[in-house]
């Protein structure tokens, strides 16, 4: 791959002021791909319920395959409830787990094409130093695999040590997360947009699950990585600052 290093054009904006409640970077993989991650606890009771959340009002006709495509849906949400609800609890170890991280070949990836640098978005974000052609698998977001049940135990220990972010990824099977805090790669600077040129792809490598940065779009040189984290709402806003045109004004 012809790369080139690139110290041109890149704003070197004041990374936003550091808070002393700073935002959680919890992420959630992108439900365009997971397709599972849009069913809210409070939609699984009844299925009535789910004709009237689905159409916006009672009383309305749904098909026959609108309804067995919500049951699955929901087949699959129960599902993976009952699993987490029967894994014993356990108290949060600090020890460093090893490193999840699948074998792809590292040439077959565009980690060698990034770049750390101060971003307009957010503190540090990750730039490409090449032009990155669409649908490309760019970089692996490596980790410690956990239990998303600890991921609130581990932010409180994280901030309280001084740590002023950290890096949880939730992954869409419910159950595990990935911690890029202490054993991450640069994939964890990724920032946020609410317009991205990437995506958070799934991808079961030798029965297990990893999570990839890949682009959406062509990605030219000097350009900021960035994809949608789908943060849940909160009381407790996160102000965005990607500056796309359909910028939803908020992280949460
Ligand atoms: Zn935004």
């Amino acid at each position: 791959m012809n790369c080139r290093q690139n110290n041109q054009g890149q704003k070197r904006a004041a990374s936003r002021a550091l808070n002393q409640n700073p935002p959680k970077k919890r992420k959630n993989a992108d439900p365009i791909i997971d397709g599972e991650n849009d069913v809210d606890e409070e939609d699984v009771d009844a299925l009535e319920t789910i004709k009237i959340l689905k159409n916006g009002r009672r009383f309305i006709v749904i098909t026959k395959d609108d309804e067995e495509e919500m049951k699955e849906k929901f087949r699959s949400y129960r599902e993976r409830r009952r699993i987490r609800r029967s894994l014993p609890r356990r108290r949060v170890t600090m020890e460093l787990d090893q490193l999840y991280k699948s074998n792809t070949d590292p040439a077959a990836l565009y980690e060698h094409a990034l770049k750390l640098a101060n971003s307009s978005i957010h503190g540090k974000g990750v730039y490409a130093i090449c032009d990155i052609q669409p649908r490309q698998k760019i970089i692996e977001y490596i980790g410690e695999l956990i239990l998303e049940a600890d991921c609130d135990d581990r932010e409180k220990h994280y901030l309280e040590n001084g740590l002023a972010e950290t890096y949880l990824f939730t992954m869409d099977d419910g159950i595990h997360a990935i911690d890029g805090t202490r054993i991450g790669n640069v994939s964890r600077y990724i920032n946020h947009s609410c317009d991205p040129n990437c995506v958070v792809k799934t991808q079961k490598i030798e029965g297990l699950k990893h999570l990839f940065i890949v682009s959406r779009r062509h990605i030219e040189k000097g350009e900021e990585l960035t994809y949608d984290y789908h943060l849940p709402e909160e009381e407790e806003k996160i102000p965005c600052l990607c500056g796309a045109k359909k910028c939803r004004k908020f992280l949460n």
